[in-house]
């Protein structure tokens, strides 16, 4: 089995998750045997999460997804980020808000739990008030963490560990983008994400009643 970082290698990776043994779990309970914490932080692209969040339905996965307010990537306001959250839930996924400190307004599109987006160390384990923050204990715990970030298993793919039920428990914190464009380097697949958007983007200005003749 090769690791690459594309979505066959990622429904192998929730193959390997239900033949572990491991459950779907929300952050609403604090960890216990078993639980698999699947999180999506979507930084860059809501096409990216929905196409992630579809194969996870299909395939009986349950994640939650962080989405962000402010993001110069996506527009949670406009009409294509209101379908997105509507979609997310309808497949089954929850949605946890994605801020950028020290703004944290929730609000009732999210369910009550947060990540920070790009923190530091200061407050990054800190509790935030009336919600979950997945960084804060028990919800992370060193040896029960794994992300993908910048297209690098610091401590390894968890495939085969997760097959053989090696964690207690896990967080894995799994970013779309690098899974759904394709590329060999986070460079390769940040300009494949730019192509698919160029097209998105024609699509959008074409939905507005710009003249593209
Ligand atoms: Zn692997
Ligand atoms: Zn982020």
């Amino acid at each position: 089995m090769s690791c690459g970082f594309d979505l066959d290698h990622y429904a192998e990776l929730l193959d390997a998750a239900v033949a572990g043994g491991y459950r779907w779990a929300r952050f609403d309970h604090e960890p216990g045997t078993g639980d698999l914490f699947l999180r999506h932080d979507v930084d860059l692209s809501l096409d990216a999460a929905l196409r992630m969040a579809r194969l996870e339905r299909d395939r009986g996965a349950r994640a939650t997804y962080f989405l962000m307010t402010e993001s110069v990537f996506y527009n949670l306001a406009s009409h294509e980020g209101t379908d997105a959250v509507a979609e997310l839930r309808d497949l089954g996924h929850a949605v946890g808000f994605h801020a950028v400190h020290p703004r944290f307004a929730r609000d009732d599109r999210f369910d009550p739990v947060m990540a920070w987006h790009n923190p530091d160390p200061e407050y990054v384990f800190e509790p935030v008030d009336g919600v979950v923050n997945v960084m804060q204990s028990p919800w992370f715990t060193k040896g029960r963490y794994r992300s993908d970030s910048n297209a690098h298993w610091r401590e390894g793919c968890p495939h085969d560990e997760l097959r053989a039920g090696a964690f207690e428990w896990l967080q894995l914190l799994v970013h779309p983008e690098i899974w759904v464009y394709p590329g060999a380097t986070m460079g390769e697949t940040m300009r494949a994400m730019l192509d698919a958007k160029r097209d998105e983007w024609l699509q959008r200005l074409a939905d507005d009643r710009i003249d593209l003749s």
